[in-house]
């Protein structure tokens, strides 16, 4: 049975991660969680990292500390409160850190963002000094969270980003709202059977604000976390539900 055991104290293996496949530089570390390998019981199981959804205390706490000894982290990641919003900050920036994204150049120092059905996006530049990630639903998107985050980078950077699991357009049914929001977007717009009911792609607009701020080398975006239920919460499907998290550091 060394073959059970090593599996599991294998931390991948346990907590389930998904790490990006993107041209990264080797000391830009990223990681997304999945639903699987935490504490918590429904319908946050089992690794819900969010404090704000109902979940016990305890069990995010114990969540969030497996999460740092499997990756190894030296401190604790520093949690956002999101807002869906376009405020950035530093990942080391104190105070009430109200913000949808994180950046920073300092090493072993974490930017994390909470989602469920939200796209959350990495950044870092080729040459590895800088690194940030953002939370994006349509709200944010609309009101430039790309815009504002690459903007943290310096004008010169090389950028590559990669998109999270986030909500796809197979699920993600919006209405007039969120169209007049991405008036320049209708090829992101797809109709429905329904009268002002379109399906949404998140992505695609991700890919497309992207590009407007420069960034071009794009990875990622081909998950769907209403469908894939084993692997992510979804607020869509159950409402009353966990956080995944999406850290990218320096090492
Ligand atoms: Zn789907």
């Amino acid at each position: 049975m060394i073959l059970d055991d090593q599996r599991s104290t294998d931390p991948d293996c346990a907590l389930g991660f998904i790490r990006p496949e993107w041209p990264a530089p080797p000391n830009v570390k990223a990681v997304v969680t999945t639903r699987q390998g935490g504490c918590s019981i429904a319908p946050y199981d089992s690794l819900n990292l969010a404090m704000h959804v109902g979940d016990l205390q305890h069990r995010v706490l114990a969540n969030r500390q497996k999460l740092r000894q499997s990756l190894d982290l030296q401190r604790e990641p520093p949690w956002l409160n999101q807002m869906h919003g376009v405020a950035t900050i530093r990942a080391d920036e104190k105070g009430e850190r109200l913000a949808d994204a994180a950046y920073t150049d300092r090493q072993k120092l974490p930017c994390v963002v909470l989602v469920a059905d939200c796209l959350p996006i990495f950044l870092c530049d080729r040459q590895g000094m800088r690194v940030a990630v953002l939370h994006a639903g349509w709200r944010g998107l609309a009101e430039g969270i790309i815009a504002a985050t690459v903007g943290r980078f310096l004008p010169d950077d090389d950028l590559i980003a990669w998109l999270g699991p986030a909500i796809g357009p197979c699920h993600y049914e919006v209405g007039a709202e969120v169209k007049d929001a991405f008036r320049s977007e209708v090829g992101s717009f797809i109709p429905t059977a329904r009268t002002d009911k379109w399906m949404f792609d998140l992505y695609g607009v991700a890919r497309k604000l992207l590009a407007e701020s420069g960034v071009r080398a794009v990875f990622g975006g081909n998950f769907c976390t209403y469908c894939e239920r084993e692997r992510f919460f979804s607020y869509r499907r159950d409402g009353d539900t966990g956080r995944i998290a999406a850290l990218i550091w320096l090492d």
